[in-house]
């Protein structure tokens, strides 16, 4: 069993036409209720709903601080390697960019952290290209003793992997997987994906599943927006956080929805989603579904980072540097995408300290891994 059993019974062609012919009356409905299912999650991200997003905007902001208080979760992203074998029309490191490829060794693995850790972070992403042999499960078992000397909370956005291989990840201390299914809609996903592993739409789409089994602890999932109709694609990541919040509820889940930004070889989005209408989407992920962390990168700008983070968001990455080596020697080069917020980590905090949040840098203990992994032994043993 997997998601791809619940991805096939969907149709995409009659959820969009369901999502665009919501009217007033479903959005009030949705809105009227104490808990709400896709079908009002459905109802709030319509175009009919952009007209209550006021009161959407209120709901939500209540709904967060109800469950995550006034706490900000601070991230930054430490950016391993640029190998790719993909080929990704959206993406600065596609295998067809003629760009300066670096893969950090243990060393410049260490480098990287101390830098980090003077802004102040004590949970980091890992991200890498997807190279199979030069940035796989080897690589990955070399840097994440370095990585975890510094910091407890330690996740990956990496190359789908096996499930044996994300045990070894977790035995090695890592707390969360990230994996961006950029759309849902297969005959799209095609045409972005050209070459390499990722053209294997399935594959991706089992990997939370993979992830789950392997005992990770959390789980974020997203679509690309502006690669397909960003109401549809939302639907469907939906429908995937239902399904695996229902299958694998020892898990948690965190939402992310990048915007496309310019890159080499820039690609226009589809897609075209307005500051508003991503308020209304983080807004709807809320109302559906109070508990899921729901994360905002530097992707967006600071004045919309900082209006907009009150309404529902739980995590923001700052500072972020997509060059790998780019915090202890920062060097022009080119980029994965283009950073928008540009503002130091110290600044970042201080917005959000002046909006009446906490910064919250340190969240997890390592404590928690060695008591997680002595429950997964157990399990193992007796069963
Ligand atoms: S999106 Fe990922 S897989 Fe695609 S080219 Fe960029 S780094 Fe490689």
């Amino acid at each position: 069993m997997s998601f791809s059993k619940r991805w096939a019974a969907l149709d995409w062609d009659h959820h969009r036409l369901s999502i665009y012919s919501k009217t007033r009356q479903d959005v009030e409905r949705a809105l009227a209720k104490s808990s709400r299912n896709l079908d009002d999650f459905a109802a709030l991200i319509s175009p009919a709903a952009e007209a209550y997003l006021e009161a959407m905007a209120q709901q939500s902001a209540a709904l967060t601080r109800q469950r995550f208080g006034y706490t900000m979760g601070f991230y930054i992203p430490l950016y391993l390697s640029n190998l790719c074998a993909n080929v990704c029309t959206y993406c600065g490191f596609s295998m067809e960019n003629r760009i300066k490829r670096r893969t950090l060794d243990e060393a410049e693995i260490a480098a990287e952290c101390e830098a980090i850790k003077k802004m102040g972070f004590d949970s980091v992403l890992l991200v890498t290209g997807e190279h199979e042999t030069k940035v796989g499960l080897e690589y990955f078992l070399r840097a994440l003793p370095v990585v975890k000397q510094y910091f407890h909370h330690v996740a990956m956005e990496v190359q789908p992997l096996d499930t044996e291989a994300y045990r070894a990840l977790v035995a090695q201390g890592v707390d969360a997987v990230m994996v961006y299914q950029e759309t849902y809609h297969a005959p799209t996903y095609g045409e972005h994906h050209k070459r390499g592993n990722k053209t294997d739409f399935h594959y991706r789409l089992q990997t939370p599943d993979r992830l789950a089994q392997a005992g990770v602890d959390k789980i974020g999932l997203g679509a690309l927006i502006g690669l397909e109709d960003w109401r549809t694609d939302s639907f469907f990541t939906a429908q995937h956080l239902d399904y695996l919040e229902k299958q694998y509820w020892q898990s948690r889940y965190s939402l992310s929805f990048p915007r496309l930004r310019p890159c080499a070889g820039a690609l226009q989005p589809k897609s075209v989603m307005t500051d508003k209408q991503l308020v209304q989407l983080i807004c709807a992920y809320r109302l559906w579904n109070p508990q899921v962390e729901l994360s905002l990168s530097t992707r967006e700008s600071p004045h919309f980072r900082d209006n907009v983070l009150p309404l529902g968001v739980t995590s923001l990455s700052a500072a972020s540097k997509t060059q790998p080596g780019g915090y202890a020697n920062p060097e022009p080069q080119l980029e994965q995408f283009a950073i928008s917020d540009e503002r130091s980590a110290a600044e970042v905090a201080a917005s959000v300290r002046a909006l009446g949040f906490e910064v919250v840098w340190k969240d997890w203990d390592n404590i928690y891994d060695i008591a997680r992994q002595a429950q997964m032994a157990s399990q193992t043993a007796a069963g």
